[in-house]
């Protein structure tokens, strides 16, 4: 494969690199302190195209593909993982699965909105009890003149209390066959029945909005269903495999801005009158942490590739890049804390919020477990 990237790439990679900091670094302390969605720097990532990426210009997207996409969210998440979450749950679950399974009007109705960045995008599959098994799900759709009445409550969605429309999966045949009963439909701020319920106090990504999505006795019109009644879950399956490559950058970014800000941090900080950079245990630290984030990032692009060139490994590729990076965020979060010594311990340095903020990367978009259960799946058979 070809990793180098084209002039229109390094372009990409740099607007996003400059925007994170002048747009993001000021403030990345006081978003996270306050756990404040910063709905101004979604409006501009949105002026920019980083909220229709992947999506064509038709359409209001940058009519870009995953490799750029790869760039832009680890570009994003080096400064804010909180950033580089939002932007990734706007394009590739809420937007995608629309432009993926949506009719023309639907995308006309609803994608050019959320990939210009007037609208911003959730997308709720998990609840309270379906979190991996998201076949379990117990949200119901009861048939209806003209469209369908949605009950029940999702858990943890990011863009829950401020999005402006929401991706909602649910039961519309009771006793239809596992998996086989669920449809995607569209909800949208405004209408009766349909409410953010509690909003998450999160450990990391504190800055991003997770919060429950409410449906009580909520009417949806049939031209808000995407694809055919029963459609969804299989749907959500393969949205998931296109957003766990933008969870791969998210990690790779995480890993990166952690290594980055130790590595700074060493040659500035001496002990026994030289800086800790020049210790060989913290070389070897930093030399382990740069040797992995260029395999993972290597792994990264490589799904990202397969998915541009709609290749048949894309899926397991994706769920590699998820586990590998969702690993080494964590462990690069950690060796980040430990180089900075009791310094990574306190807010002074952004050390202790990149190991707080990684450990999302084991869990969003399908857990390391399930990331091996997809891989496994793939390699020996079901
Ligand atoms: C900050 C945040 C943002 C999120 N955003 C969204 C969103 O926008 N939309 C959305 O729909 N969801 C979202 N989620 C939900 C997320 O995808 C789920 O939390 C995740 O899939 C795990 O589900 P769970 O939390 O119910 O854990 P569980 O499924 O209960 O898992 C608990 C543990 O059991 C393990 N486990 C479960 N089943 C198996 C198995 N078969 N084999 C081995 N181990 C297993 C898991 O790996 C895990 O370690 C978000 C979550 C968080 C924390």
């Amino acid at each position: 494969m070809d990793f180098s990237l084209t002039e229109e790439q390094r372009a990409v990679q740099e607007a996003a690199r400059d925007f994170a900091l002048g747009e993001v670094d000021p403030i990345v302390d006081e978003i996270d302190e306050q756990q404040r969605f910063p709905m101004e720097v979604m409006k501009k990532a949105g002026e920019l195209g980083f909220l229709g990426i992947i999506f064509p210009e038709e359409l209001g997207g940058a009519g870009m593909g995953y490799v750029e996409y790869v760039l832009v969210v680890s570009e994003l998440s080096k400064i804010d993982p909180s950033v580089g979450i939002s932007v990734a749950a706007h394009n590739s679950l809420c937007t995608n699965h629309i432009y993926k399974f949506g009719n023309d009007e639907q995308r006309r109705r609803w994608v050019t909105p959320l990939a210009s960045g007037e609208k911003i995008g959730a997308w709720g599959l998990t609840e309270p009890n379906a979190g991996s098994d998201a076949a379990a799900t117990q949200t119901k759709a009861e048939r209806v003149d003209g469209g369908w009445v949605l009950n029940g409550t999702k858990q943890f969605i990011t863009h829950g209390s401020v999005g402006d429309l929401c991706v909602v999966m649910a039961v519309t045949d009771p006793n239809g066959a596992r998996a086989h009963n669920i449809s995607a439909f569209v909800v949208e701020k405004g209408m009766e029945g349909f409410r953010p319920g509690k909003k998450e106090n999160k450990l990391g990504i504190r800055a991003s909005d997770t919060a429950e999505v409410i449906l009580e006795n909520c009417f949806v019109p049939d031209e808000n269903m995407l694809g055919e009644p029963g459609e969804g879950f299989v749907q959500a399956l393969q949205v998931l495999d296109g957003g766990r490559i933008s969870i791969a950058a998210l990690g790779l970014g995480t890993a990166m801005g952690a290594y980055e800000t130790a590595l700074a941090y060493s040659k500035e900080r001496e002990q026994f009158g030289k800086p800790i950079a020049k210790f060989q245990a913290v070389q070897f630290h930093l030399a382990e942490m740069a040797t992995k984030i260029a395999a993972a990032e290597i792994l990264t692009l490589a799904a990202a590739l397969e998915m541009d060139r709609k290749g048949p490994n894309a899926s397991q590729l994706a769920s590699e890049a998820k586990l590998m990076t969702g690993d080494l965020a964590v462990w690069c979060g950690d060796l980040g804390v430990q180089i900075h010594g009791g310094y990574g311990f306190v807010k002074e340095y952004r050390a202790e919020k990149f190991y707080r903020d990684a450990k999302i990367c084991t869990i969003g978009e399908g857990t390391s477990e399930i990331q091996r259960l997809v891989i496994a799946r793939n390699i020996v058979g079901k």
